[in-house]
């Protein structure tokens, strides 16, 4: 397959990597030139543009931060729609909000191209390993043409509806982890201050209703956990900056379907304040430190 990558960040590094370790013709395009080196390192072939990418392929695979990102890199001026051939696939990695990739899939189906959405979950650890998985909003035909691209990136592939829906489970899935981890930080720092060990209230929680993934495997307090971040000062994590990125969509999703997100909202403004403290780059279970600043 002749695949264009654009976007080599974090995430897109390692998922190019892999493509090339199995074996494609990856041509690759990003704004920095370090990111653009280190592709070249591993055997990508680097184009100056978007468009020179997409020119050399029939697949284009994009991982940039955000929606104006996406837009431009489809929509702008120089953007890959008005140089792909029909039949060609595109699909987005990125997490942005379900309505622009619906807009970007109206204007490619009226030139014959393929999209969709793919947004990931697994973080940088999955993307190097190649065990991402992959949430995917497509019709069946495009669904088909995608998987076993993807399938070269990460070990799960879940067909979510229609182009948008990919996006739609990511955030909906992290506006509940949000939630759900400033739970748990609430409890366990109540419990601490109440005066009970923090292991044994750990050990209660996750033999009981108050389980879930943040009180299990990605515990705020620190050592309770094996190997989350909480045990090395909230580094080499999930940052916050881009939990309140994941919770901003979800609210603005929100407010147009005029859905409420009551507790949204709130464990937005929590990770705001994080991120305003110096918090941004931190893993997002020292939401902790909201409540107890020296947790452990
Ligand atoms: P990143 O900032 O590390 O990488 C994005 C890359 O896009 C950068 O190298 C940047 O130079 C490049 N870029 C920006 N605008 C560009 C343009 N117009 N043309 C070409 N390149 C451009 O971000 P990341 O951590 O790799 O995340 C990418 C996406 O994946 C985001 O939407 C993020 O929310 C999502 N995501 C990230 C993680 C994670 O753990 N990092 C996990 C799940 C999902």
């Amino acid at each position: 397959m002749n695949i264009a990558f654009i976007g080599l960040g974090n995430m897109g590094s390692s998922m190019a990597q892999n493509l090339l370790k199995a074996g494609e013709n990856v041509f690759g395009y990003d704004l920095s030139e370090k990111a653009l080196q280190h592709f070249a390192a591993g055997g990508g072939v680097v184009c100056d543009s978007p468009q020179a990418a997409a020119r050399q392929a029939d697949i284009v695979i994009t991982m940039l931060p955000a929606a104006k990102h996406v837009r431009e890199v489809y929509l702008g001026e120089e953007g890959v729609l008005a140089v792909l051939q029909a039949g060609s696939l595109c699909i987005d990695c990125s997490t942005i909000d379900p309505q622009s990739i619906k807009d970007i899939a109206a204007q490619a189906q009226q030139q014959g191209i393929q999209v969709c959405d793919a947004p990931v979950s697994g973080g940088t650890i999955g993307a190097k390993a190649g065990t991402l998985t992959f949430m995917v909003g497509a019709d069946a035909q495009t669904y088909a043409a995608a998987q076993p691209v993807l399938a070269l990136m990460g070990k799960n592939t879940v067909s979510c509806g229609a182009v948008g829906a990919g996006q739609i489970a990511k955030i909906c899935n992290n506006l509940i982890l949000g939630i759900s981890m400033t739970a748990v930080a609430e409890g366990m720092a109540l419990g601490a201050k109440l005066g009970i060990d923090p292991q044994a209230l750990a050990g209660v929680v996750n033999s009981s209703s108050g389980r879930c993934w943040s009180s299990e495997v990605c515990n705020p307090w620190p050592g309770i956990s094996e190997n989350a971040p909480a045990g090395r000062d909230y580094q080499d994590g999930f940052a916050n900056q881009l939990m309140l990125k994941d919770l901003g969509l979800a609210i603005e999703a929100a407010a147009q379907a005029k859905q409420p997100v009551l507790l949204g909202g709130l464990v937005q403004q929590i990770y705001q304040q994080l991120c305003l403290k110096g918090g941004s780059h931190l893993d997002f279970s020292s939401v902790i430190q909201q409540y107890q600043p020296h947790a452990g």
